[in-house]
């Protein structure tokens, strides 16, 4: 791998006082500071260094992307520092998509409607907070099932997490025809409902993670989409029961663990097609990157990346 800082993790306090740290940082004897970050607690699982760092080299930027562990309670801080630090951007993971509201100067429609932010440029010494999770998923859809996402009816599971959210929203704004968000506390798919009709004037219609509701929107939709973590662990159960999934249904799975998670076995099992969530991965970083650049990123230098990271076949 050309960049042994990937697996490197930083704490948060290295960004305070200018964040000297990053600024020193050299490859070969030159300088090559660190001007690119994914924050998260855990953070050490996070492929954005090595999906980000082979854009950058590939398109001839002297610096490079960093892991760093921060906490919720320095989540403040880090933030306030970036910019100091000679940050162009960050992007956020668990836990701080949501909790990063408070702390940035501007925020986009599509954030604010998703509920939680995930790339943040820094212009001008203020912060700009971004979603690219949902609108990552439609390119993520029409690349590797070439589906175009406004003409599908689909069921979210897990619509009332952070990524469902996104998935659920951006599904609105596409106006898809029919929207199931299924989740297990049922009452934050029913708030995310009555915020959607409210801001969008679009239906979407909520569902328990129970057996016979998920049978009964499955009748009535083309894509199944999962957004739960359920897949992370190669013992996890798949969030749907067996038999509900036909040949006729198309499934992407948000979670990208590098094995075949059991709704993707499932899936396996009728003929439906199905992606997983190394795709949604890959988008939303590029989306990122031409938030901080300006310029489309390398995408299959990223998936070259992405697949020696995983050990996987893009
Ligand atoms: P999150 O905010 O914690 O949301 C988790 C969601 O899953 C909630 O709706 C939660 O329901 C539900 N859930 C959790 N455990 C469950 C279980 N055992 N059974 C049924 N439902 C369960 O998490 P997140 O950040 O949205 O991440 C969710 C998944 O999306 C993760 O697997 C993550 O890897 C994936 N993701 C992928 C990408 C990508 O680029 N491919 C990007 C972002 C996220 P309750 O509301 O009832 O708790």
């Amino acid at each position: 791998m050309a960049y042994s800082e990937n697996s490197v993790v930083y704490p948060a306090a290295d960004l305070a006082n200018g964040g000297q740290i990053f600024r020193e940082l050299t490859r070969d004897g030159s300088p090559y500071p660190a001007r690119l970050a994914v924050f998260g607690d855990p953070v050490s699982h996070s492929l954005s260094p090595q999906m980000h760092n082979a854009a950058l080299e590939a398109q001839a930027h002297e610096f490079q992307y960093v892991r760093i562990l921060v906490t919720t309670e320095e989540l403040g801080h880090a933030l306030a520092d970036l910019a100091e630090a000679g940050f162009i951007g960050t992007n956020l993971t668990i836990p701080h998509k949501q909790a990063a509201f408070e702390f940035v100067d501007e925020i986009t429609d599509q954030s604010r409607l998703m509920g939680s932010i995930n790339t943040i440029a820094v212009i001008g010494g203020k912060l700009h907070g971004h979603n690219t999770d949902g609108p990552g998923f439609a390119a993520a859809l029409q690349e590797t099932l070439q589906l175009k996402l406004h003409e599908q009816r689909v069921l979210i599971l897990g619509g009332g997490g952070g990524a469902g959210r996104a998935i659920s929203v951006q599904c609105a704004l596409e106006g898809c025809p029919q929207i199931f968000v299924a989740n297990r506390t049922l009452e934050k798919a029913e708030i995310l409902s009555e915020q959607i009709e409210e801001s969008l004037g679009k239906i979407i219609t909520p569902i328990s993670l129970i057996p016979e509701a998920l049978e009964n929107a499955l009748s009535s939709v083309d894509l199944v989409v999962n957004a739960t973590p359920l897949g992370m662990k190669e013992s996890d159960l798949s969030p749907l029961p067996d038999g509900l999934l036909t040949r006729e249904h198309y499934v992407y799975d948000t979670v990208y663990s590098g094995g075949k998670s059991a709704l993707i076995r499932q899936a396996e099992a009728v003929g439906a097609k199905n992606a997983n969530g190394l795709s949604m991965l890959l988008q939303q970083g590029a989306m990122a990157y031409k938030i901080w650049f300006d310029e489309s990123a390398p995408l299959e230098i990223m998936k070259v990346a992405l697949s020696e990271a995983t050990g996987s076949k893009y």
